[in-house]
C-alpha cells in the first residue's frame, strides 16, 4: 500500500451521485475529487493526476466517451465508467476506447468498492511481489515487467492497462490454460453477466495488436469455450 491516499477523480454532473460516491470513497481511505462536467474533468485530470477515474457518460457539455479518448492520449490511468445507460453498445464502446470497467446505476457500494480496489490493485501491483522483475521472452514477443512495456520484434506494442495485465497474467502461467473465469477474477476482481464479453473485447484487441491473424495461433492460443493459453516455445 502507498502511504499517501490514492486520488480518485469523479466526473459526474448529478450531485447526489457524486456526493454518494465521494462519501463512500472517503470513508474507505481514498481522496475523492469531483468534476461536474467533461471539461472540468479533463482539467482536473491533468492537474491532479488521479490514480483512478470514475466517469459518467451522460455529461452536460460533452459525451463522457470523449474523456476516455483524452485520458488515453495522456496515459493509462484506470477508468471505471459509471452510467445510467445499460445499452450493450455503450459498454462495448467505452471498453473499446480503453475504459477498464463499467458500473450501471444504481449500484451497491460494496460491489462498487470491490471494483475500485480491483482496478487500483491491477494498475499498481503488476508486477506483483511474486513476479521477478525481469523480462518474459517468447519468440518475437517480449514483456519488460520493470518498464511495463511489451514489444514485438523490438517494436513497442501499445496496450491499455487492462490488455497489458491480461498479457502479463497469461505469461505468468505460460503453457497453462486459464479459464475465462480465472482471467476475469484476476483482472477485474469479480464476474457478472458482461464479463465474458468484456474479456473477449480485450482479447480481440490484444490479438490484433500482436498481429495474430485468425487460424495462426501465435503467442496466445484461444482454447475455444474454455479460455486462453500463452504458448510455450514448443507451440511456436
Ligand atoms: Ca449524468
Amino acid at each position: 500500500m502507498k502511504n499517501s491516499k490514492q486520488k480518485i477523480l469523479i466526473i459526474e454532473d448529478e450531485a447526489n451521485i457524486s456526493n454518494l460516491v465521494s462519501t463512500v470513497l472517503e470513508t474507505n481511505g481514498y481522496k475523492p475529487l469531483i468534476a461536474k462536467n467533461c471539461g472540468q474533468g479533463k482539467m482536473m485530470f491533468s492537474s491532479h493526476i488521479p490514480d483512478l477515474v470514475i466517469l459518467d457518460l451522460g455529461l452536460p457539455d460533452e459525451d463522457g466517451l470523449n474523456f476516455i479518448d483524452y485520458a488515453r492520449a495522456n496515459g493509462n490511468t484506470p477508468i471505471i465508467v459509471l452510467s445510467a445507460r445499460s445499452d450493450e453498445h455503450d459498454k462495448v464502446e467505452a471498453l473499446d476506447k480503453g475504459a477498464c470497467d463499467y458500473v450501471t446505476k444504481p449500484f451497491g457500494s460494496a460491489e462498487f468498492l470491490a471494483r475500485v480496489r480491483a482496478q487500483l490493485r491491477t494498475s499498481n501491483n503488476i508486477p506483483a511481489d511474486n513476479t521477478p522483475l525481469e523480462k518474459f521472452v517468447l519468440h518475437d514477443l517480449q514483456i519488460d515487467f520493470d518498464k511495463h512495456t511489451v514489444t514485438l520484434n523490438g517494436e513497442p506494442v501499445n496496450l491499455t492497462v487492462t490488455e497489458y495485465n491480461i498479457v502479463v497474467l497469461l505469461s505468468k502461467y505460460q503453457g497453462k490454460v486459464l479459464t475465462y473465469t480465472n482471467i476475469i477474477k484476476e483482472i477485474w476482481g469479480y464476474q457478472d453477466g458482461s464479463s465474458i464479453k468484456k474479456l473477449q473485447v480485450n482479447m480481440a484487441n490484444i490479438r490484433k495488436k500482436l498481429k495474430i491473424v485468425p487460424g495462426n495461433n501465435k503467442y496466445i492460443l484461444n482454447e475455444l469455450g474454455v479460455g486462453y493459453r500463452m504458448c510455450d516455445e514448443s507451440d511456436m
